[in-house]
Parts: structure tokens; C-alpha cells; sequence
């Protein structure tokens, strides 16, 4: 069975291949991709909402990320993968 995970925006509780994975190397946040670096990380869901939730938690210091990591380097990757899941779906939202 597949470890479980907790998403950090919404705390819903899913397979950790239903994340997006965070680490903190350094203080410096990256996006691992394949989570299998070997670091403390957090986890957030595929989709927009939840990495829109977290920018904004992050902009108002609302949030306790139970790891240590720059607060602008967070932002930046959670600005790609926002991206990322536009990327996604775009396509599916035409004309919206
Ligand atoms: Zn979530």
C-alpha cells in the first residue's frame, strides 16, 4: 500500500503519488519531481486551488511548514507547479 500523505494547504489525506512533493535543501525549496529526495518535504495537492491556497498562507505568514525553507524560494516553485497544473488543464477549461 501506498504511503499517505497530508496536504499541507487542505489537509486532506491521499497516496503520496497524489502530490506534489517539496523539499527543503538547504533552507532552499525544490520541487522533487520523482520524491526521492532525501530530505524533509511537504506535500501539496495536483491542482490549483491548493497552490493558490498555500501563496497566499505564505504571503500572510499563516502557515507552519514543519520544515525550515526559505519563504521565497517556497514561492517561486509553488509558482511553477501553479503552471504546471494550468498547463494541464488547459485545453479542458477552453473559452473559460
Ligand atoms: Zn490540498
Amino acid at each position: 500500500m501506498a504511503p499517505k500523505r497530508c496536504c499541507i494547504a487542505c489537509r486532506n489525506i491521499k497516496n503520496k503519488t497524489e502530490f506534489f512533493r517539496i523539499v527543503s535543501v538547504n533552507n532552499s525549496a525544490q520541487y522533487d519531481m520523482k520524491q526521492k529526495v532525501n530530505a524533509r518535504g511537504i506535500y501539496v495537492c495536483k491542482n490549483k486551488d491548493c497552490i493558490e491556497n498555500l501563496i497566499n498562507k505564505l504571503n500572510r505568514k499563516k502557515v507552519n511548514l514543519k520544515i525550515l525553507v526559505d519563504n521565497q524560494s517556497l514561492l517561486n516553485v509553488l509558482e511553477y507547479l501553479k503552471c504546471e497544473v494550468e498547463e494541464k488543464n488547459s485545453g479542458k477549461n477552453e473559452g473559460k
